[in-house]
């Protein structure tokens, strides 16, 4: 069986700690990996590594870090299929999702080689007599990046290329359900000519996790999952005297207005609902359709999803793959099965599918419920599978109150062809993200990624200039050069003013 060691200071790091977790390919259910689970001891010789390789590389020039971050882009577009190849075998997307997720990670290693024109910092000439006035910002020191199962790849690349070309170092805890494609990633950063200690991988659970909480060598922590462990994490870390940015679930709905057209609505909430067997933090959970476009809009909907090929991953004819575990998939089945008694309309139901020849992989098919009630458990509980609740308004402004009610508010999207609505929507609409005919509207590398309420705990959203500012801290440096012919200022107790 395979193993997944830790990657620290440049190289593989056997696991110390005895334990170890498995790794399973969701197509066949068969354990392939173990991933070494890191104790509080191991955690803490990782920071110490990282907080020595921050003593030259948080001094180390703009030029030194893009010339790696300029590699290192070659590298990974190089890498795309190896890296998609890895989440595919761990997490069960296919293959072209999973270069999908490479693609948008890349983008921000992308934005990390401009990091010279990011950097620039603020100069006032002249703000007194003498006095100029500059505002810089420094890398703060080692931040720890944990990270979720749905994007072994990319949410980590939403961390560690800022963070390092902002002159951190970096600890990246992943998910231990699928833990390869972090290690390939750090690989290929070392190949591009990272020194040793930048950025480091510890794989682990909540004990790797709690220890880097409560390290006094971690300045910052980046979290992307779950909301009850965001919140954990942003309490825990906040009380510790740590900067912390700590992304949660979501359950993002679609308002569907009559004058929508329904065929690319349909197409629209199709994509983003099943899309990744519905395991994404931005993926449609919930259609609202407003009015009497309601029973056609469902139809359509269904008649699309019936055509989708759920198989293994790593067949080209896939559309979409299995769940990440088998008690994952059997939670979602439990949603579906208990629908109908909670007063939905249960119009496709994708429990008990398999695949023929791989029985044990953890399969489910496309759920469709119509009617769904907002206290229902299927509507208020993330679902995080294939499974679309469709809700009915008769208004626009009910629609939009159902969706503000909602605790999450990471993601939304509204479709129609009335201009004044949409910008109405974009408004009134309490959500981090929002898409206008974009059913999955996550911002490209260089405008950030966040929720609002139980999706995102903190100030800073990720990646773009949020990323940025969340990864340095500010200084103004205050400047009198006298001129030479200038007499001497003489003492004076007044508070200083501008003159
Ligand atoms: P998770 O919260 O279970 O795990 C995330 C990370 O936290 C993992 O590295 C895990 O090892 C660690 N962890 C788990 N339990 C812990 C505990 N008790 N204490 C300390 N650490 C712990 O999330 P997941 O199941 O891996 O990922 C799916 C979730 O992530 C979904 O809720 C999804 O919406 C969310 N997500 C959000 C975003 C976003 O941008 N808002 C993006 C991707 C995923």
């Amino acid at each position: 069986m395979k193993t997944v060691n830790h990657w620290i200071g440049g190289t593989t790091v056997e696991g110390a700690s005895g334990n170890y977790g498995p790794v399973t390919d969701p197509a066949t259910g068969a354990v392939t990996t173990r991933v070494a689970l890191a104790s509080a001891e191991e955690v803490d010789r990782a920071v110490r590594i990282a907080q020595e390789a921050f003593v030259s590389w948080g001094q180390s020039s703009l030029a030194a870090r893009t010339k790696v971050l300029f590699a290192y882009r070659a590298l990974l577009d190089a890498n795309r299929d190896a890296i998609a190849e890895l989440i595919t075998a761990e997490h069960g997307k296919v293959h072209s999702d999973a270069l999908g997720e490479v693609a948008r990670g890349l983008e921000i290693v992308e934005l990390a080689c401009g990091i010279t024109t990011q950097l620039k910092g603020e100069l006032s000439t002249s703000v007194s007599n003498r006095v100029d006035v500059s505002s810089i910002r420094q890398p703060i020191g080692v931040v720890a990046g944990i990270t979720p199962f749905n994007f072994p790849a990319m949410v980590p690349m939403w961390m560690f290329p800022l963070a390092v070309a902002c002159g951190n170092t970096f600890i990246l805890k992943p998910s231990e359900k699928d833990p390869s494609a972090a290690n390939k990633l750090a690989e290929l950063m070392t190949e591009a000519g990272l020194p040793a200690g930048v950025l480091n991988v510890v794989h682990g659970d909540k004990v790797a996790v709690d220890a880097l909480l409560a390290h006094p060598g971690v300045a910052a922590v980046s979290f992307v999952g779950s909301t009850p462990i965001a919140r954990h994490i942003h309490t825990t870390a906040s009380a510790n005297g740590k900067r912390v940015q700590a992304l949660g679930g979501a359950k993002n709905h679609m308002l569907v207005l009559p004058d929508a057209d329904l065929d690319a609505a349909a197409d629209a909430a199709v994509s983003a609902a099943y899309g990744s067997a519905g395991e994404r933090c931005m993926a449609i959970s919930a259609v609202v359709a407003v009015g009497a476009i309601a029973d056609t809009l469902v139809e359509k909907i269904r008649e699309r999803a019936e055509k989708i090929k759920v198989g293994p991953g790593n067949d080209p004819t896939s559309e979409m793959g299995p769940l990440i575990t088998a008690a994952h998939r059997d939670k979602v089945a439990s949603y579906v099965k208990g629908a109908a008694a909670q007063g939905a309309d249960v119009v496709l139901d994708g429990t008990g599918y398999t695949v023929e020849g791989k029985e044990d992989g953890h399969w489910i098919g496309l759920s469709l419920l119509d009617n769904v009630k907002t206290d229902s458990d299927a509507y208020r509980d993330e679902i995080f599978g294939p499974v679309l609740c469709v809700l009915r308004t008769d208004t626009y402004e009910e629609g939009v109150a159902l969706i503000n009610a909602s605790p999450f508010g990471n993601g939304t999207a509204i479709f129609t062809r009335d201009g004044g609505a949409a910008r109405r929507f974009q408004l009134e609409i309490q959500a981090g993200m929002v898409g206008v005919n974009v059913p999955i509207p996550v911002p490209v590398g260089y405008h950030s990624f966040g929720g609002w309420k139980d999706s995102l705990f903190g100030d800073h959203h990720i990646y773009g200039n949020d990323g940025i500012h969340f990864y340095t801290r500010g200084k103004v440096v205050t400047t009198r050069w006298p001129d030479p012919s200038d007499a001497p200022a003489g003492v004076d107790l007044g508070f200083p003013t501008s003159r």
